[in-house]
């Protein structure tokens, strides 16, 4: 066992314990994860400071502004009562995972409470929103309409009964109850979601040019509000489903069907339930599990899937941490703080 500080080499859990056997050493790692460039003041970006670690390990002055502060300033980890080492190995397990993981989960695996779990939880989806200036999706952009929660139509019910009839996807209808979720994914690369009122052309197109470039080529099914917002792009061209068209050359929406599938699947086998009131938080974060998937190298035997290592995932997160904060509401929510206060929170999850 060496106590090298080389943390671009952790692979696991246990590299990780290695690496915080002190809370010193779990601030250092922290620092190393947040500031990749080097300790930077959040209030004003200036470099220099004084370190006070005299009163707290970690805490800095800095000399332009002269303000103090510390790692977790301006993040959602801001003024937390749990140690460093536990949110840096809940990150740890969320990046590590394929498709999130619940809070009863999370909460086994470090040894806290559910509410404190799901509190981590929902911070990490906070550092899981795009970047700032993130650019808009390119190249070929497949969009779809698709449906989420609500009954289960009377035909899955009685074919498949109550229970499994939940989870199989059927058309999004009038009062059916659902939520409805634009998805966008760039063949072979990143994907968008945003949560929709209505399926209506005059929802969709500015929800379409706030998430696609406007040259990018745009792949629809025969939703008539997709085909118009396809008009505003550079090219455009869709499949009827309705005419069992599935394919035509390259024009498809088989990519947006897989991420549905994907979200469809993590739904049911991670959180089972989720409120509509933190819909947009499971999305980001399907979003970012998607966008940093394990990508196919090589060929027929060689072929292999090659991850992203969880702790460069873990920078790219909390080198994002600045001016997300999450706050609890009184009702023992979160919430963003430019976001209206949040209901009351459910149960589980
Ligand atoms: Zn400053």
């Amino acid at each position: 066992m060496t106590r090298r500080f080389d943390p671009i080499s952790i692979r696991s859990l246990t590299d990780l314990q290695r690496h915080m056997r002190t809370e010193e050493e779990a601030q250092r790692l922290f620092e190393w994860l947040r500031w990749p460039e080097g300790r930077l003041c959040p209030f004003c970006g200036s470099g220099e400071h004084w370190a006070l670690t005299a009163r707290r390990a970690g805490l800095y002055e800095c000399r332009g502004c002269g303000r103090q502060f510390s790692a977790t300033a301006g993040t959602p980890l801001h003024g937390t009562k749990l140690p460093i080492a536990t949110w840096i190995q809940a990150a740890f397990l969320i990046v590590s995972s394929s498709k999130g993981m619940s809070s009863p989960a999370l909460a086994r695996h470090l040894g806290i409470t559910q509410r404190s779990a799901w509190k981590i939880g929902h911070a990490i989806r906070l550092l899981m929103n795009p970047a700032a200036g993130d650019a808009k999706l390119s190249g070929i952009v497949e969009a779809d309409d698709i449906a989420d929660g609500g009954k289960a139509s009377r035909r899955n019910r009685a074919k498949y009964g109550e229970k499994t009839a939940k989870f199989i996807y059927n058309a999004p209808g009038r009062g059916s109850g659902k939520t409805r979720i634009l998805v966008a994914v760039e063949r072979g690369g990143r994907v968008r979601t945003a949560e929709m009122a209505d399926g209506s052309a005059s929802t969709v197109g500015p929800l379409v040019r706030e998430m696609v470039a406007p040259e990018a080529r745009l792949m629809t099914d025969g939703d008539r509000a997709l085909i118009a917002a396809g008009k505003d792009q550079a090219a455009h061209a869709s499949v009827s489903h309705s005419q069992k068209e599935y394919v035509r050359g390259d024009a498809h929406v088989n990519t947006a069907e897989a991420f549905n599938l994907f979200l469809r699947r993590a739904k049911m086998g991670v959180w089972h339930v989720w409120s509509n009131e933190h819909l947009r938080r499971y999305l980001t974060e399907l979003q970012f599990h998607w966008d940093h998937r394990p990508i196919p190298k090589g060929s027929g035997k060689r072929r292999e899937l090659v991850a992203v290592p969880s702790i460069v995932l873990m920078r790219i997160l909390l080198s994002r941490g600045h001016g997300r904060e999450l706050r609890r509401t009184k009702s023992g929510s979160v919430t963003e703080p430019s976001s209206p206060p949040g209901k009351p929170a459910p149960k589980t999850h």
